[in-house]
């Protein structure tokens, strides 16, 4: 259980301590009943935000709906995820105007401005992009503008992509290094069975052990229109949990549950982050960047690894697989193959198959005192995934 939050009687302490917050609204909150972009959606949620600003929060939107609002305008047959890659991309390049309209008219009201920011997962996977996505996120929430995130659907490909908004989300909680994320979802949270179904269903208030509970979950039914399920929605809010960041799954349908929440009283489900949670920047090697292949190492570098914090050194490997430039993100997978480890390279794939098994006096003596080292991975670019 999160130290700072000790049940829900605590709960207004705890939300006035949370001072940066993403909010993460999907497709379906967003839709009436006629699967059109409801005004009354966004004038709820920017209501809500506006609640949370006036707390001295700073709010960060990762808003769903652009492919939803670009199917009403080119007037598509009623609600089905039959269509290819290039028709969503059309809908989201129509849609996202729109969206972007509807929020920046409900925003105003409060005189609060927006911005704009579309990503595609290369722009997380790249350090530099994330640094540059970050700086440009702080600069607006500076001005006291509310960023507006989206994927940027109209460029993005099946290797390039996010699995869904949800997974986004997540990972631009960590980008921002947010204290909280929201989750806004067409359900008041997370309960013990399907409410659909079982009308004996109980809502959960609090997720002590996210990883258990995701490992025994099954979904049971999901929107034509959002991507994610409530499976997504709890793998998101793991991601968080890791990067040491709560999440609150909420009904943002109801705008009396949202009225409830900038209150500090919590109607959804509470779900703290691990206690081994990691720092930001092992985080993102995880969760954010691209990794290019393998690097199997023996026994005895596992538990140099794993037990002692220490860094990857050429005698410990046994083989390479792939192929990867220095820099860039690696697997690091022990005899069996299991990837316990993940890491930035400080060579060329080729350059570790001539160094693998070395020690360090015989890589100098070999190769003289240059470009190449026993260091393979620096133990401050290596994570462990357990
Ligand atoms: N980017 C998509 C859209 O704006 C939504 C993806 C998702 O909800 O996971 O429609």
């Amino acid at each position: 259980m999160n130290k700072e939050y000790n049940g829900l009687n605590d709960f207004k302490k705890y939300l006035d301590s949370k001072k940066r917050i993403v909010l993460k609204i999907g497709t379906q909150v967003l839709l009436n009943d006629k699967d059109k972009l409801s005004l009354s959606a966004f004038k709820r949620i920017c209501s809500f935000s506006h609640s949370l600003i006036q707390q001295q929060k700073e709010v960060i939107l990762v808003s769903s709906g652009a492919i939803a609002a670009g199917k009403d305008i080119l007037n598509t047959p009623p609600p089905s995820n039959n269509f290819s890659m290039p028709e969503k991309q059309a809908f989201a390049a129509c849609g996202q105007a729109l969206l972007m309209k509807n929020y920046g008219s409900s925003f105003k009201k409060y005189g609060i401005k927006t911005a704009q920011i579309l990503l595609t997962k290369d722009d997380i996977s790249s350090r530099k992009r994330f640094v540059n996505a970050r700086n440009t996120i702080y600069e607006l929430l500076k001005n006291k503008v509310v960023p507006i995130i989206n994927e940027n659907d109209t460029i993005s490909y099946e290797e390039i992509k996010f699995s869904d908004n949800d997974h986004l989300s997540a990972l631009v909680s960590n980008l921002v290094c947010a204290d909280l994320l929201i989750i806004l979802s067409n359900v008041r949270g997370v309960y013990d069975k399907n409410p659909v179904l079982h009308k004996d269903a109980k809502l959960i208030k609090t997720i002590d052990n996210i990883k258990d509970f995701i490992r025994d979950f099954k979904e049971t039914s999901k929107s034509l229109q959002g991507t994610g399920g409530m499976k997504s929605k709890l793998y998101a809010s793991f991601i968080a949990a890791g990067a040491g960041i709560d999440t609150i799954i909420i009904s943002g349908k109801d705008g009396k549950s949202l009225d409830s929440l900038a209150d500090g009283i919590l109607t959804g489900t509470f779900i703290p982050s691990l206690k081994n949670n990691i720092n930001k920047k092992k985080h993102w090697l995880l969760f954010g960047m691209e990794k290019k292949g393998q690097i199997v190492i023996d026994k005895g570098a596992v538990d140099a690894i794993i037990n002692k914090n220490k860094s990857l050194l050429a005698s410990g490997i046994l083989a390479v697989n792939g192929e990867f430039k220095k820099g860039e993100g690696v697997y690091i997978v022990n005899e069996e193959g299991k990837i316990f480890s993940i890491g930035i390279s400080n060579f060329d794939s080729k350059d570790i198959k001539i160094i693998k098994g070395l020690k360090s006096h015989e890589i100098k003596t070999k190769f003289g005192e240059g470009r190449l080292s026993a260091l393979v991975v620096h133990k401050d670019k290596l994570a462990v995934t357990a």
